[in-house]
């Protein structure tokens, strides 16, 4: 089913109760096409900002998903934010394989700009208590605007926390967990595509040339891809310089001619009108929700270019931070995220036998481990 409103719309008057306090929300509550378990939305005591975790699914283990600290326009777009978020999550788990469910926590910063000392050090304590009293059932970790320097904060209020620097015992920055899997799901696009999966000699086009961006472009150079870059951070040149690649602006990056795009910066950068643009086979990148709905993933499938489903190709992070509950370490989640080129191989597959676009046969995996717990179509 898909979700027409926003939630947030629907949960107005709850959320009008909610003054100095907390409301929580449990599935009946939700309206329809939203399957989540629970949804908390709370004000810090100490900050008196408002933070919310959604709980989508506990099914298969506890709801393990990042917190963004980012300053919304409006409060309820947070709350949207959260449970959007948190649907993909126990889709991005239950397709990785991984004894874990799906969950998110956002913080709403007072300004856009990233708060700092002491005014940051109460939102994050405010969102320990929050984490505690949910009892185990949602597990944090870091995402936009959080670091892991940040879950050690977190960490002085609760013990449900991951992605704690390697320092504290944590599993340090999952970035390149995650550009190892992309690189790995990139390897299975490309034998779907092109009948062999070697990125020797492959024109790839990286935009958002961050965290994982640059880990993986620095890899696919040792291999002798042949790279495009492009940011919107006119820096990032430097690294393009250094590696040998061509360097395109943002505005003209979604239509260079090339092998595989790679989406590695932020989500919704290909819509409709985008996507009857493209000049690529492939894509494949780290960005979450990088197509704005599915019917963007239909007219890919139209055009016969292959679009790797973002939750499958970017979970090596998330592989990595559950070690540190599941108790394994940074080798063990090297090989569990090159298993991502099987994995995304069979989605393929699938969807070729099908006739399905890759993101509603990935969608199929996921449910099939989850037992069909109704994700909704939203997720894209
Ligand atoms: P990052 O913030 O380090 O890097 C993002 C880069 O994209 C920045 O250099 C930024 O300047 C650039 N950028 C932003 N908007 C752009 C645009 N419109 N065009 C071109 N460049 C643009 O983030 P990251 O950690 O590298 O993550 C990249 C993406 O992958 C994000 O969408 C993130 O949610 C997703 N992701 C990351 C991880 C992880 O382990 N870091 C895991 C899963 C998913």
């Amino acid at each position: 089913m898909s979700v027409a409103t926003p939630a947030s719309r629907a949960l107005a008057p709850r959320l009008a109760r909610l003054d100095g306090g907390r409301v929580r929300i449990d599935r009946a509550e939700l309206p329809p096409g939203f399957a989540h378990e629970e949804l908390v939305v709370q004000r810090g005591a100490r900050s008196g900002a408002l933070m919310a975790v959604a709980i989508h699914s506990t099914r298969l283990g506890p709801a393990l998903g990042g917190v963004r600290l980012w300053h919304y326009a409006h409060p309820t777009d947070a709350v949207d934010d959260v449970l959007r978020l948190a649907e993909a999550m126990t889709l991005k788990a239950a397709a990785a394989g991984l004894d874990l469910g799906g969950g998110k926590g956002v913080i709403c910063a007072p300004r856009p700009e990233p708060p700092a000392g002491e005014e940051r050090r109460r939102l994050l304590l405010d969102f320990g208590d929050l984490v505690e009293s949910l009892e185990g059932r949602y597990i944090t970790a870091e995402d936009i605007g959080t670091t892991a320097d940040d879950m050690v904060v977190i960490a002085e209020r609760t013990r449900h926390v991951t992605g704690r620097p390697r320092r504290d015992g944590g599993a340090g920055d999952p970035s390149p967990f995650t550009a190892l899997g992309v690189e790995a799901a990139m390897r299975a696009a490309c034998a779907h595509a092109f009948g062999s999966p070697l990125l020797p000699d492959r024109r790839v086009t990286v935009i958002g040339v961050g965290q994982v961006g640059m880990r993986l472009a620095r890899s696919l150079a040792s291999r002798g891809a042949r790279l495009v870059l492009s940011d919107i951070d006119g820096r990032k040149r430097a690294i393009a310089d250094e590696l040998g690649a061509e360097w395109v602006e943002p505005e003209l990056a979604l239509t260079v001619r090339c092998d595989v795009l790679a989406p590695c910066a932020v989500g919704g950068l290909i819509d409709e009108q985008a996507a009857r643009r493209l000049r690529c086979r492939v894509i494949c990148g780290a960005a979450n929700n990088q197509l704005t709905d599915g019917g963007v993933g239909a007219l890919l499938a139209r055009r016969g270019i292959v679009y790797a489903p973002d939750f499958i190709a970017n979970a090596g992070g998330l592989i990595a931070v559950y070690g540190e509950i599941a108790g394994y370490g940074a080798d063990r989640a090297r090989v569990l995220a090159q298993g991502i080129e099987e994995v995304m191989g069979r989605v393929l597959v699938e969807s070729a036998r099908r006739g399905k676009p890759p993101l509603e046969a990935a969608r199929v995996l996921a449910e099939q481990r989850l037992g069909g717990s109704g994700v909704s179509e939203s997720v894209t």
